[in-house]
């Protein structure tokens, strides 16, 4: 289960290009991250330590885990991902076991990018903390965060974390010294969205009658992920009526096809 549990990949192939829209987050990214892990004497001369964790927040499927990835891919570090979910056990003592061995594997493949996404399944103000499940939960962000207080200064693991509540986090988790810094990464505007339609359509045959920026506003709302379900189901239209060029109405349609898919799981997402 641990193992399955644990995503572990060495310099995983994302890359910055990859990534649209999110210019600002990603240069806040960079500095807090990257520079740690490339530069860690910078930090050691100027006297100060590197933010300890990085805390990712806004909707499902606007890259953040992308983010995250491509920082890893950059440094040439291992990307190591476990969800929050998964560190929630019935037996006394697994979480923080797991979240232990979590660390140990970071330790063992410096430099590593230590992803946590769903921070919030351990993180999240308790109503009732007398009961005993909410007490383990307690007990294994108690230990997540004095693993990140037992790092030495010089950066060879950084911690990435990431919700899409942030309002239920719990705020002793976002105190000095643990996910101060945090970098909201927001759905796209329009040019943001224009970009993400050019991404996923790089390695597709797209007709000349595609109109990006028309696309782009007509896909308000969408998150990055959506974008891409879009590209690809516009393939689909293609396919379907066994054409190998992607135009613009398979593009339109899709759109229709995935918003309206949307519509009817909205409530998953609020
Ligand atoms: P969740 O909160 O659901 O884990 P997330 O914010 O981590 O979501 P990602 O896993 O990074 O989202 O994105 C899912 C997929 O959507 C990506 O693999 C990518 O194909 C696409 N995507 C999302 N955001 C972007 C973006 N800003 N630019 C390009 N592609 C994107």
């Amino acid at each position: 289960v641990r193992a399955r549990a644990m995503e572990v990949e060495h310099s995983p192939d994302v890359t910055y290009e990859d990534i649209g829209g999110l210019e600002e987050q990603m240069n806040e990214v960079r500095e807090t991250v990257e520079m740690p892990l490339e530069n860690p004497e910078m930090f050691t001369d100027v006297g100060i330590q590197p933010p300890s964790g990085v805390l990712l927040h806004g909707p499902p499927g606007t890259g953040k885990t992308m983010l995250a990835k491509a920082v890893a891919n950059e440094t040439d570090a291992t990307f190591i991902k476990m969800a929050g979910s998964e560190l929630v056990h019935k037996f006394i003592g697994e979480g923080a076991k797991l979240v232990r061995d979590l660390f140990e594997v970071a330790r063992d493949n410096e430099p590593a990018v230590l992803f946590i996404d769903e921070i919030d399944a351990i993180a999240s103000k308790r109503t009732d903390s007398k009961t005993s499940g909410d007490a383990e939960v307690q007990r294994t962000m108690m230990q997540l965060l004095s693993e990140m207080d037992g790092f030495d200064e010089r950066g060879e693991v950084r911690i990435i974390a990431a919700t899409n509540r942030f309002d239920m986090l719990d705020s002793a988790i976002l105190r000095p010294g643990r996910f101060d810094r945090l970098i909201e990464v927001p759905k796209p505007e329009a040019e943001g969205r224009e970009i993400i339609f050019r991404i996923h359509t790089r390695g597709m045959n797209v007709a000349d009658d595609v109109d990006f920026g028309a696309l782009a506003d007509l896909a308000s709302e969408a998150s990055g992920a959506d974008v891409k379900a879009v590209c690809t189901e516009a393939g689909m239209f293609a396919i379907r009526e066994d054409r190998t060029e992607v135009r613009m109405a398979d593009f339109r349609e899709a759109w229709e096809k995935i918003s309206r898919d949307e519509g009817t799981s909205a409530g998953d997402s609020l």
